[in-house]
């Protein structure tokens, strides 16, 4: 097995601690695609917000590094894209997270402090709901909302006020829907729980493993979701001005060390645990080589080189999910932005929809703009893959909603990895069959969301053993 050499924490190490390497400036290490003939200790390849966060922590630490992004601009998932008015109006949609929830003292509270990031000030939000039993009732994820829930009944009710009295599971391979029926109840986790795991995960809770939400089990070993999530303090939305695209964009500047339209093409093993890394046009050596690719790039790479790790990658699930970008004239009393859950398979492969507040500086004056999902682990009824069928399955929830001003499709492929249960094993595997120098990173294994990509790659991070840069905090 690969894993019995050296440790890959040494080689960073060795990175860290080279004559010549130590804290110098990644900006200035920088050579152009045509810089054959320099090496960089650290290569990154991918450079969403994995790879943007593993080269920051690195940068952080002192470490020479450099990230290869396939694309011409960095941030993968994470973009802010342009998308103008009606009348050519500034206005802009996101590809990925519309915005940021952000826990007290996490990994990406602290980024974010680090980062100086511009924040716009949380506002109340405007309406929730959740579309079920073919009606439009509030939304269960806020309190009011849960104990109205359709189909709980008293019995349920009562049976998630025991929550914190449940012990924590000792399961390894629990999927969501075990977990949230063992501490809230059969009810909970049939009525409620499909609609908000498809609104985050767009898969039902008992494909998803325990792995995907990190963050429930770090509550429960802290004594439950309620009193867990007392302990932790309330997370709130954070929405950086110029969207959520400027946390890539930030890191990317400040790190002075991505090099754009520059995909990898394959990696062949040096003496010495030494890595090339062959790209289109340029070959560079590097001691260490973070993958931060989508599953299927990091397994094409690693087939020849590991082919377990690269059978494990491959069978990581990837879901597409497809997002309908709308513009129609503003409702009243919509202005903070609403929410729809819908609960699975009622929306026939509609998972919900969000729009923007109306002074969200993305939107276009006047206009209430709206974000619908569509797909998933879900089947799609023939209707709703054009925009017609996607607008009347709305209508059906949202009667109020006027026709379409502006309308635009973005198809999500490969949106989100499927965690399924036991995933943990596999992560485990995929590590033990990885060759010495190599790490793997992302949202397959670290879960799809931002925080826990945060939490996970500081983590990894702090794991390599390697002396932190004066004043660094990660
Ligand atoms: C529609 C949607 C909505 C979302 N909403 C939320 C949300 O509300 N909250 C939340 O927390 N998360 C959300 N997420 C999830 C979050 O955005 C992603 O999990 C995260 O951005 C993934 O980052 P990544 O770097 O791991 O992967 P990616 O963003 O996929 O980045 C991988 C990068 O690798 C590059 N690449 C590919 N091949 C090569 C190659 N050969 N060489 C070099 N580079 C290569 C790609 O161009 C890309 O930039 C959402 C995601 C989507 C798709």
């Amino acid at each position: 097995m690969w894993g019995s050499g050296l440790k890959p924490g040494k080689a960073l190490a060795r990175c860290i601690l080279a004559p010549g390497f130590q804290r110098r400036g990644v900006g200035g290490h920088r050579s152009g695609v045509d810089g054959n003939s320099e090496s960089a200790r650290v290569i990154v390849l991918g450079g969403g917000l994995s790879g943007l966060l593993a080269a920051w922590h690195l940068h952080r630490r002192g470490c020479a590094v450099e990230v290869w992004e396939a694309s011409p601009v960095p941030g993968g998932w994470a973009q802010t894209l342009p998308w103008p008015g009606p009348e050519g109006q500034p206005g802009y949609l996101e590809r990925g997270p519309q915005g940021l929830l952000v826990g007290r003292d996490g990994a990406l509270d602290h980024l974010l402090r680090d980062l100086e990031l511009d924040l716009r000030p949380t506002q109340p939000k405007g309406p929730r709901w959740l579309g079920k039993g073919g009606r439009r009732q509030p939304s269960p994820a806020t309190l009011t909302g849960l104990l109205r829930a359709p189909g709980l009944g008293l019995a349920g009710k009562a049976r998630m006020l025991a929550e914190p009295f449940i012990p924590a599971g000792s399961g390894t391979a629990e999927n969501l829907q075990d977990f949230f029926a063992r501490r809230l109840g059969e009810g909970f986790a049939r009525e409620v729980l499909p609609a908000l795991v498809a609104g985050v995960l767009a898969a039902p809770p008992e494909r998803v493993g325990l792995e995907a939400l990190p963050r429930l089990k770090r509550l429960e070993a802290r004594g439950g979701l309620l009193l867990g999530g007392l302990r932790a303090g309330p997370e709130r939305t954070c929405l950086p001005t110029g969207g959520t695209g400027a946390l890539a964009r930030t890191l990317a500047e400040r790190l002075g060390c991505v090099i754009t339209s520059q995909p990898v093409q394959a990696l062949e093993p040096l003496p010495e645990g030494r890595w090339q890394v062959h790209g289109e046009g340029l070959t560079r050596e590097a001691e260490t080589v973070v993958l931060a690719l989508p599953s299927h790039g990091s397994a094409q790479l690693l087939r020849p080189l590991a082919p377990g790790a690269a059978r494990e990658l491959d069978a990581i699930p990837q879901l597409d999910l497809r997002g309908w970008h709308s513009r129609h004239a503003m409702v009243p009393s919509w202005e903070r932005g609403i929410g729809l859950l819908v609960h699975p398979p009622e929306g026939r492969g509609l998972l919900g929809a969000v729009s923007l507040a109306a002074d969200d500086p993305r939107g276009v004056p006047g206009l209430l703009q709206l974000r619908a999902y569509v797909g998933g682990a879900y089947p799609v009824a023939p209707d709703l893959t054009a925009w017609a069928g996607v607008f009347a399955e709305l209508r059906r929830w949202l009667p109020e909603l006027g026709e379409a001003v502006q309308v635009r499709e973005e198809a999500c492929p490969g949106a989100f990895p499927l965690l399924e249960p036991g995933h943990g094993a596999r992560v485990a595997r995929l590590q033990a069959d990885l060759p010495p120098g190599l790490h793997w990173l992302g949202a397959a294994r670290f879960g799809p969301g931002v925080p826990d990509l945060a939490e996970g790659i500081a983590a990894w991070a702090e794991s390599l053993s390697v002396p932190r840069a004066a004043g660094g905090r990660s």
